[in-house]
Formats: structure tokens, sequence, C-alpha cells
């Protein structure tokens, strides 16, 4: 059978676990409380009938040639009902409970258990000389029963007491450990933020209190402190190398430009510098895209929105990557609404239209097409890039927009392919629009991007 992962909190969990444990102890001082107070109830009671039956004697007495009793015996102190019998065991004072019929014949100085009429009776009798009289008997009769009655009350009072302890201890102690939890709870809910946002400058709230729970707290504060610094180290690097990498790759192109113009040059020459000139552009457009997101890391990019002629920046894009196209006889077909204007970043829609249909061509196949399409729906601008080159695996699609990935960095190392930089820019570019962008692909089919941004600032 397959097991179900249940998940309890560890709120929960503590607060179950010590409920369980605080029933048990109860149970147990209960068991223990009751079977103690059974035997210390019936034992009392027969130490006060015997007590009740001895101090009797002290009210008969011999007066002026008759048995003087005191009124005092017939009253039932404690449940406790005493009567007096003359030598020939005749009663001749006192009372007997209206339930006891069966009247024993006497025996002295013991406790008897008597059953009778559904209740249970102690009865003891004793017996004392009294001057001038003779022998005196008094017997003192209680019901078990009416005892045993009061130990029943008090474990109904425990039976009730019971449950109400332990859901007062659940509750409490639930209370407790939200309360000891909370800076874990925070904790999380930062974590999560984090991960959402991932945004290094949140914090985890410090609270009150100086306990374990808030001392993890403050290292994870100084870690998450230390993360950032590293970070913003990290792309002030990425931002200064790709700045400083951009002048010499500069001057290389343009040193390998004038060679190739220079007509004393040979031709053998000249294709090895074609070769130059080919590495040093793609590395020339590496370093400025890695520029331009170390740049949008820190925030120190900005767009620059204006009302701009959208259809006619689509169609010139077009036109010079069907230039390129051409190589591999790739037709693009444009579905361009003409006339679509936005407010957007001019330069950084060139680069989203050039890094679209460039992939496009870059993974289409020999003879194959291209669709581009621009249209306008409400106040969003849609568009769509859908090739039918040798697509995206099911395992990468995932990864596509992450930094440096590449389905398979060997497959394609042309000059013109980049270094996986360009759908992260991409996907910047239409997020920073406040649009949205999304990719379909199937291996060996084709692949479509679909995005959107908002026509108005
Ligand atoms: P690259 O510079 O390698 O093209 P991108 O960030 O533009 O980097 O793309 C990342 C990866 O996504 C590519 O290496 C490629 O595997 C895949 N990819 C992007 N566009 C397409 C497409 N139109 N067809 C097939 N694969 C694509």
């Amino acid at each position: 059978m397959k097991r179900r992962n249940i998940q309890i909190s560890v709120k929960w969990k503590l607060t179950l676990l010590y409920t369980f444990f605080m029933t048990l102890l109860v149970c147990i001082i209960m068991a223990i409380l009751l079977s103690l107070s059974n035997e210390t109830i019936l034992a009392s009671v027969q130490a006060e009938l015997k007590e009740n039956v001895e101090n009797a004697f002290e009210d008969i007495e011999w007066d002026d040639g008759h048995l003087d009793i005191d009124n005092d015996i017939r009253e039932v102190e404690q449940g406790i009902y005493l009567s007096v019998y003359n030598e020939d065991s005749e009663i001749i004072y006192g009372k007997i409970p209206s339930g006891f019929m069966d009247i024993p014949p006497m025996l002295e100085g013991q406790i008897r258990t008597m059953k009778d009429s559904g209740t249970t009776w102690y009865v003891y009798d004793s017996s004392s000389d009294i001057e001038e009289y003779g022998k005196v008997y008094v017997r003192g009769i209680v019901s078990v029963t009416r005892a045993e009655q009061s130990i029943t009350v008090f474990l109904r009072f425990t039976l009730i007491l019971l449950p109400l302890m332990v859901l007062l201890t659940a509750f409490v102690g639930y209370r407790f450990t939200k309360r000891v939890m909370r800076p874990v709870h925070a904790a999380a809910r930062t974590a999560k933020e984090i991960y959402e946002s991932g945004d290094l400058s949140k914090r985890i709230p410090q609270g009150r209190g100086n306990d374990e729970l808030h001392k993890l707290i403050q290292c994870l504060n100084q870690m998450l402190e230390q993360l950032e610094k590293t970070f913003a180290r990290e792309k002030q690097f990425t931002s200064d190398v790709s700045h400083e990498l951009r002048t010499p790759v500069a001057v290389i192109l343009s040193q390998c430009e004038n060679v190739l113009d220079d007509e004393e040059v040979s031709e053998k020459f000249k294709e090895d510098v074609e070769v130059i000139r080919r590495k040093a552009a793609a590395m020339s457009r590496m370093i400025s895209q890695l520029l331009m997101l170390s740049r949008a890391d820190q925030n120190r990019l900005e767009l620059n929105r204006e009302l701009v002629d959208l259809s006619m920046m689509a169609e010139i894009v077009a036109e010079e990557q069907q230039e390129i196209a051409d190589k591999k006889k790739i037709t693009i077909y444009t579905k361009i609404e003409p006339e679509l204007t936005g407010y957007a970043d001019e330069t950084m829609l060139i680069r989203l239209f050039v890094n679209l249909l460039g992939n496009a061509v870059r993974y289409g196949v020999e003879g194959g097409m291209i669709e581009f399409a621009l249209w306008r729906e409400g106040d969003r601008i849609f568009g769509s890039v859908k090739d039918n080159g040798i697509g995206i695996s099911k395992e990468a699609l995932p990864h596509i927009w992450e930094r440096f990935y590449q389905e398979d960095a060997t497959r394609n190392r042309s000059d013109e392919s980049g270094a996986g930089l360009g759908l992260p820019m991409v996907k910047w570019i239409v997020e920073m629009h406040g649009g949205e962008i999304r990719a379909q692909s199937e291996k060996g089919k084709g692949s479509a991007f679909y995005f959107w941004i908002p026509q108005k600032k």
C-alpha cells in the first residue's frame, strides 16, 4: 500500500505531542487519585461508624430507676443511624434506616458488610454495662452505597474536568507554539519573497527576544547582507569588465576592416583576417549584451520610452534579417499591421525583434520559413515570431530564459551564435515595458515566441 505523505506543521506536531503527554499524565494522576480516594473514603466511613457507636454509650445512663438515653442518638449524623438494644437484643431506642429490613443478631466489635434491598450497609455493634441496669448494645448502621455515591460524583467531575483540561492545554499550547514559531514563519516568508522577487535587500524582521531562534535570524540576516554585497560586487565586476573590453574589441574590429579594405593585402591574408573580424564581431555583440544585462541588474539601465512607429521598425528589422536568412534560403513572411504606434524604447525594441528573428534564422533549417507578426488588441501590442526550425526540447524549454543557457552549447558554434544572452535580454526588455513573453516549441518541428507590451506608458 502506498503511504500517504501527510503534511503537519511543526506547530501542530508540538501541540499534539504535549497534549498527548499532558492527557496521559492527567489520566495517570486521576487514576491514582481515584483508587486512593475510594479506599480512603470507605476507611474513614468505617472509622466514623465505630467512633459514633462507641461515643453513644456516653449518652446512656441509669437515672432515677430508668434508663436515660440522650436525644442525640436519634440524630442521624453523616448518614450513621444509631439504635440501642437491651440484653435480649430488643430495640429500646434509636433509628434504623428505612431500607434496612433484615435485623441481624448482635456481633460485637466487627464491621460487617450487609446487603439489603439493593443497598450495601456497614453494621457495627458494641455493648457496655450500664451500672444498675445491665448490658446494653448500640448498633450503628451506615449506607456504603451513599458513600460510594460521593465517589461517583467525584468520578463524574474528573471525567468532565479531564477533557476540559486537555482542551485548555491544547489551546494554550497551540498559542504558545505559534508565538515561539513566529520568527521561523517570518524567515520562511522573507525567503519566499526573496526567491520570488530576487531582491536580496530584503531582511527578516528581527522582533524582540534573544533566544536561539532570534540568534538564527540575526545570522540569516547577516548572511543575506553578505550575499547582497557579493552579488553587487559581482555585478559591478561584470559591468566593469565588459565596459573595459569594449574598446579593445572595437579597435580589433576596425583594424580588421582596415586590412580588409587594403588592396595591397593578399587574398590569403584577408581570409585569415576575415575569420578574426567575424570572431571579434561576435565578441563585441556578446560584450554589449553582457554590459546591458549587468547594467539592468544594477538598475542603471532605464528605458527611454517615446512614441515610435512599431510597424516601420518591424519591417526594417525583417528586411535586414532576410539578408542573413537568404544564406540559408529561409523566407521571412511578415504580417505586420500598418501604422502601429506605441510608447516604447526604440533601441530596445529593435534589439527585441533582432534577437527573436536572429534566433529563428540561426536555428532555422535550410529552405525553411519564418512568420513575423505584429498587431494591436485593445491597448496592447502583440507580436509573434514562428519558425519551422530545429525546435527546443521539452527539458530545455524552461531554461532558455536563463543567462548563458544554450540547449546544446556545441551544436551551433557559428560566428553568428551568441552566448545564451539573447533571450534573457529579450525577456528583460518585454518585462521592463510592462509586458509578457512566452515560448512554445517542439523538437524537430519549430518554435514560436509570443509577446505583448502595453501601447501606452
Ligand atoms: P543564443 O545566443 O545561444 O542563441 P539565446 O538566449 O538567444 O542564446 O537562446 C538560448 C537558447 O535557446 C539557444 O541556445 C537555443 O538552444 C534556444 N533557442 C532560442 N531560440 C530558438 C529558436 N527559434 N529555435 C530553436 N532554439 C532556440
